[in-house]
């Protein structure tokens, strides 16, 4: 018997839940592409995009995926015979990579497994053994959206200092903008990616590079680039279609325009401050169940842990029942495991996720937990019980009585 009547939550890691004012904001007739109010809105994303990413670079927009922006910028910093070193954490950097060395680059792995950050240090070396600089850029994500694991990119951006590397520091933080903190200038991140439909909550469909003025230098000397993918007209167009290389994505800025409205009225700080409190509650709900069962974080170091989503494992059980419980009886959808190959984790069955970045709140949170309590006791999956009230505690701590 299904109970699931109400509003559907769709608790995986991207696309994440679209609020009704985005939706309300992109339900307008067709808008004229030439002249009016479209170009002036343009303007005023492009700055506010900015603002989010924190930086004074430049932010080019593209009609694309997540894995769109990865084309993009391998497109503009890349020729064929170059070289890049990939910091595998999961399974996203990894990605990156794979798409970079379809484009002809050489590929360098550290490769850190599904469980931790890439390690600085590491890092520090393997680019100290390059004595010929051959390496031109680092790619890394901020959030590894399969192991959940987040990367200390300032830490990775001293140790490229540190081994005296001219590499770019090219990351990606489609699962992290708007989750995490970043601070693209103050960190040194030379080029950043990012994607609409998760932390931004707008609808998959349009994807961005930012990038600073030593970026903007190894695109000005790239013997190959493609027309399309080319960030300089998008960032200085001469004509409104520049932007676009072609026809604007009208209504999803529209509807960008007002997810970014509510993160200014929130204020990033907050915004930040609000994930941490609903990934803390996860992550205390998690850690309870585990009491008594084969529940665990993925990610065993608290400050290497993702805020925007949390991957649980659970060696030996099913959880893909319980996906399909949840799903089937309550309206809510879990993320499936991506990325754990080996035999002991059946195919991926036994790892979950959850996604909590973007337009939630402790009702959504606790509700979702709450209902994974409810079906590890329908399906009688060992755990010990109270985790939801232990993350009723954590959000209780973060918004104290007045
Ligand atoms: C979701 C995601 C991607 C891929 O984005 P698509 O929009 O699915 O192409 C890449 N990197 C990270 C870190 C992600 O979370």
């Amino acid at each position: 018997m299904t109970l699931s009547r109400g509003r559907d939550y769709l608790a995986i890691p991207g696309p994440s839940v679209v609020p009704d004012r985005v939706l309300q904001a992109m339900h307008r007739a067709a808008p004229n592409i030439y002249e009016g109010p479209l170009v002036e809105l343009t303007r005023s994303v492009v700055a506010n995009l900015k603002r989010v990413a924190r930086t004074e670079g430049e932010v080019a927009i593209y009609i694309a995926n997540g894995h769109g922006t990865w084309e993009a910028a391998i497109s503009n910093i890349f020729a064929p015979g170059d070289t890049a070193l990939v910091l595998s954490t999961g399974r996203f950097a990894a990605g990156w990579g794979e798409a970079a060395r379809a484009h002809g680059v050489r590929i360098a792995t550290l490769d850190f497994g599904m469980h931790e950050p890439a390690d600085p240090a590491r890092v520090q070396d393997a680019l100290w053994a390059d004595q010929e600089h051959r390496i031109k850029a680092v790619l890394v994500v901020q959030t590894d959206t399969a192991s959940s694991v987040k990367n200390d990119v300032a830490a990775l951006r001293a140790a490229i200092d540190a081994a005296g590397h001219p590499a770019l520091f090219m990351v990606d933080c489609i699962a992290s903008l708007a989750c995490e903190r970043f601070e693209m200038d103050a960190w040194g991140v030379d080029v950043m990616v990012a994607a609409s439909q998760k932390g931004l909550m707008t609808p998959p469909g349009v994807g961005f590079t930012f990038h600073n003025g030593k970026a903007a230098a190894v695109r000005a000397g790239n013997p190959v680039r493609s027309l399309y993918w080319d960030w300089a007209p998008r960032v200085a167009p001469e004509r409104f279609y520049q932007y676009f290389g072609g026809t604007a994505p009208t209504h999803h800025l529209f509807g960008l325009r007002a997810a970014l409205d509510m993160l200014e009225e929130e204020g990033l700080e907050a915004c930040w401050t609000r994930h941490e409190t609903h990934a803390r509650a996860v992550w205390t709900a998690v850690e309870t169940w585990g009491g008594g069962g084969p529940l665990r974080l993925n990610i065993a170091e608290p400050a290497a842990r993702s805020t925007a989503v949390t991957t649980i494992t659970a060696k030996g059980h099913d959880m893909a029942r319980l996906r399909h419980w949840c799903s089937e009886n309550t309206g809510l959808t879990l993320g499936i495991g991506l990325g754990f190959e080996e035999p002991e984790w059946c195919g991926g069955d036994s790892v979950f996720r959850i996604g909590h970045m973007g337009h939630v709140n402790p009702p959504m949170i606790l509700g979702a937990l709450a209902t994974v309590e409810a079906g590890m006791q329908a399906l009688e999956i060992p755990h010990r019980r109270g985790g939801v009230g232990a993350a009723a505690e954590v959000v209780a701590a973060a918004a104290p009585a007045r």
